[in-house]
């Protein structure tokens, strides 16, 4: 698949359509929101983030990018979103933090910046591509050598169907209609072993669960829906 095709344009449009609620905590994007503080810790764990430059692949309008900014880190966000990068950098200015944001592919970028980023994350976005294989190749592309890749994504099993379309987009209304696919997912052996053949090798995997009673996230050892995962690029 050539680099330029590895792109669903009816999902950026899908994601871009809502750009201007990115940032609503209690709007589309409440999820995001809420899981956002379990991916940094999550992140910490593996890293100090002060002064690392990172690439945040499918930043949407910003959530992670912003965060890894208050951390301390030097961020770059990239989308090919251009409602999400207008409002990323508006929400940024508003914010006071001083990430940058650029429309381009993660495979573009990692023609013209090899080897230049300390850390790589893409978190939710590996389930909106045609070729998550190309994406995870190209975070591996960018990463220097000894540096981490943080993914996250939905698992293909019957469970993350129950909860992550059923539940999720049809009873609890808590993702709009049409968010997931579940042909879509990709199962963590999956994942791992696309990123092994790219040269990184994993470091730690848990889940990311939702407690429908308490209406709270946390990080688990529940993989079957949502999980976190962390690989560091071989030297
Ligand atoms: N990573 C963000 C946003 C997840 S939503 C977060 O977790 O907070 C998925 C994002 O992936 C959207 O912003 C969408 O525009 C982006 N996206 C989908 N396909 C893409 C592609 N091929 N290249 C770059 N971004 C893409």
């Amino acid at each position: 698949m050539t680099v330029s095709s590895n792109v669903n344009p009816n999902e950026i449009h899908k994601f871009g359509s809502m750009a201007e609620r990115w940032w609503d905590p209690q709007g589309e994007f409440k999820t995001l929101h809420d899981i956002n503080p379990l991916r940094s810790e999550f992140i910490r764990r593996f890293t100090d983030l002060v002064g690392k430059r990172i690439v945040d692949v499918g930043c949407g309008g910003g959530i992670l990018t912003e965060e890894l900014s208050k951390q301390g880190a030097d961020t770059l966000g990239i989308d090919l979103s251009d409602e999400l990068i207008d409002i990323a950098e508006l929400h940024g200015l508003e914010s006071g933090i001083d990430a940058k944001y650029q429309k381009i592919s993660a495979e573009t970028l990692a023609e013209q910046q090899p080897e230049s980023f300390d850390h790589v994350t893409c978190m939710e976005m590996l389930e909106h591509v045609p070729d998550p294989g190309g994406i995870i190749n190209a975070c591996a592309a960018l990463v220097k050598p000894g540096g981490m890749v943080f993914f996250s994504t939905l698992n293909r099993k019957p469970k993350a169907y129950l909860l992550a379309i059923l539940g999720a987009e049809h009873i609890l209304k808590m993702l709009p209609k049409g968010t997931h696919d579940y042909k879509t997912f990709i199962k963590p052996s999956e994942l791992s072993q696309t990123a092994r053949n790219a040269g990184l090798s994993l470091q730690g995997m848990v889940g990311i669960e939702y407690n429908p009673f308490t209406q709270t996230f946390s990080l688990g050892k529940d993989i079957d829906v949502n999980y976190i995962a962390a690989f560091q690029r071989e030297d």
